[in-house]
């Protein structure tokens, strides 16, 4: 049974707690239903707006619950169409969002974050720099992608393709709020996309990476690479100290087995760190155990960090090699570098 003295967000309640209640309250048992997809289906964030409920009803919720939504709380918008927008939470902690418009391919991506800060402190990343504070909520990430859905219809006149899971934070340490997250997303009774267009993104952790093959995950699976060895990748991102690329090898060659969903490795060209023609021998090795579509990523400065982006020539020396050796590549030029919304670069900057 639901607690009812304090107020609970009512986006922590199950459709059986919504139910119970409504009973309780010598409602109409479909009340609850209706009021569900209010919620999931069409994003609703506060009573008011759920314009099927009597004035009296909305009141009995009001009354019981109440709903922590988030907040836009400020927008900035690059040149190249990609617009930041930063939200406040209900605790007054802030959150980035990034919508990376391609038009042209008629392609509308939501970058959402799944906590406040990170603990991992990858040395080439904004968020890294900032303490972990706490998971988001389910309703928290899912608040991002109906926002960010509703900016993208108001501004291409497009609703989102794609949504990856590479913001502020590392999804498989909010790993049960990021599924519920998901699971609402991809609902019928909730926004209904498709799992294949989702992307959930990690640094590298072996075991819950099996987790997600065990709990036959139907989203795509990115790794943030980075460098192709330990020495260097324990470098830049101590959590392969404890993740070392045999482990995650392991784990993944498990996830594709279990599930043949997509798996990608993202690569941020650093200079004179993972760019050259051996660092490109090494990635290739690590591309033969299971198909895998490897994301160059150009660098995007960011404050008090040592790295350089690698010259465009290196690059395409790098991604030729990978090429030669039959693995798929993109390069992904960065955008929205002018308002920090580019990879590694959310923080909040007030
Ligand atoms: S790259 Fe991802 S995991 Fe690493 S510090 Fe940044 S947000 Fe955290």
């Amino acid at each position: 049974m639901i607690q009812t003295e304090a107020k609970l967000d009512i986006r922590k309640c199950s459709l059986q707690d919504l139910e119970a209640f409504f009973e309780n309250q010598g409602e109409k048992k479909f009340r609850a239903r209706q009021v569900w997809e209010w919620l999931w289906k069409k994003g609703v964030r506060s009573f008011e707006d759920m314009s099927n409920l009597s004035l009296c009803l909305g009141g009995k919720l009001g009354a019981h619950f109440l709903m922590q939504a988030i907040v836009e709380d400020k927008v900035q918008r690059s040149r190249d169409g990609t617009i930041k927008t930063r939200f406040r939470l209900h605790d007054g902690h802030m959150i980035e969002s990034v919508l990376i418009p391609v038009p042209d391919e008629k392609r509308f991506t939501v970058c959402v974050s799944c906590q406040v800060g990170c603990s991992l402190t990858c040395s080439f990343c904004a968020t890294g720099k900032m303490k972990r504070v706490r998971n988001l909520d389910p309703a928290e990430i899912f608040d991002q992608v109906v926002l960010v859905n509703e900016q993208s219809l108001e501004v291409f006149g497009h609703g989102l393709t794609n949504i990856v899971f590479m913001g502020m934070g590392e999804p498989l340490l909010a790993y049960s709020n990021v599924l519920d997250s998901i699971a609402r997303i991809t609902a019928p009774d909730g926004l209904e996309m498709s799992p294949r267009r989702i992307t959930v993104s990690t640094a590298g952790i072996a075991k819950m990476i099996r987790k997600l093959a065990d709990d036959e995950v139907r989203f795509n699976l990115a790794l943030s690479l980075h460098a192709a060895d330990d020495a260097k990748r324990n470098e830049i991102m101590p959590i392969n100290e404890q993740n070392d690329l045999d482990s995650l090898m392991e784990a993944i060659d498990y996830f594709y087995r279990k599930t043949k969903n997509r798996i990608s490795y993202e690569y941020i060209a650093l200079k004179d760190f993972n760019d050259s023609l051996r660092d490109a021998v090494n990635l290739a090795r690590l591309c033969r155990r299971f198909p895998v579509r490897v994301n160059i990523i150009e660098y995007n400065t960011v404050e008090g960090v040592p790295f350089e982006k690698s010259a465009e020539d290196r690059i395409d020396l790098f991604a030729a090699h990978l090429r030669k050796e039959g693995i798929m590549v993109t390069v992904r030029r960065s955008r929205g570098k002018d308002i920090d919304a580019a990879c590694g670069q959310l923080a909040n900057k007030q």
